[in-house]
């Protein structure tokens, strides 16, 4: 592959946020994957290392692919080691037309039962909060009408916490997934989702309440909510009805 065309490669992906692991197969050094709104910084000049074998990078994307190309590429991922416990992928689900987005970690384990994003008590809590939160500020708005996915499409063992590699990679099929939805803007449930999206490293409080983006669409960041469950949590369930007030009335008014 010619300079021009690697660099061209590296610009593409890198503008989708999905920079270390293309970096890394050309024997560059990762960089940070954040494109936030504070603090954007500035990605060092791709030089590729000498003597390396030539780059072998995936096709690029191809420009309006839908979610069922996109869930259909990822196909039975075997790309990393969730892939050993899980029972079944959870992609995403919900309005692939839906100007708003909804971000968590990655499956418990009713949802690696069943394929379906947030249907545990957590989902049932997120349910509850969207629905509700709508209806008392005058948005008619049910669940089926966004899109809700997470970072990690394959439950991690033990519900841990995904690793970065484990992010990086499925990272590439959410942003994929926000790239054919487009929305107008994206609610970040909790750390993980919160870093994979901004590239912050912040923790959750500090960040919850503010506006971040993802390439130029504006991310809400709130409490995940099976961090709202723990019955010591009553201010963090206050602030993030807030946060979500504020997601909805961007997005609805
Ligand atoms: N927690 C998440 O982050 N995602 C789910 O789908 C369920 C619980």
């Amino acid at each position: 592959m010619s300079p021009e065309n690697l660099r061209r490669y590296l610009e593409f992906y890198q503008d989708l946020g999905i920079k270390n692991v293309y970096r890394r197969s050309a024997g560059l050094r990762p960089a940070s994957a954040a494109v936030a709104e504070e603090a954007v910084p500035q990605p060092a000049a791709p030089v590729p290392m000498p003597n390396q074998p030539p780059v072998q990078l995936p096709p690029m994307a191809p420009q309006g692919e839908t979610l069922v190309q996109i869930e259909q590429d990822l196909g039975d991922c075997r790309r990393c080691r969730l892939c050993e416990g899980r029972n079944k992928i959870v992609f995403g689900v919900g309005n692939p037309q839906s100007p708003l987005v909804f971000v968590g970690e990655g499956p418990g384990a009713d949802e690696d039962e069943q394929g379906i994003p947030f249907v545990g008590r957590a989902g049932q809590l997120l349910t509850q909060m969207i629905e509700g939160t709508a209806k008392k500020e005058g948005i008619p708005l049910l669940r089926d009408q966004i899109y809700i996915c997470n970072v990690v499409k394959c439950r991690p063992p033990g519900n841990r916490t995904p690793e970065p590699d484990e992010m990086e990679i499925c990272g590439q099929f959410l942003y994929r997934q926000l790239q054919a939805i487009r929305p107008k803007a994206i609610c970040a449930l909790g750390g993980t989702a919160a870093r994979a999206l901004t590239g912050h490293k912040e923790g959750v409080t500090k960040m919850r309440g503010r506006w971040f983006k993802w390439q130029d669409i504006p991310v809400m960041v709130t409490y995940h909510p099976s961090y709202l469950l723990r019955p010591y949590n009553q201010d963090a369930k206050r602030e993030a009805w807030e946060d979500l007030k504020k997601v909805l009335h961007f997005v609805y008014d």
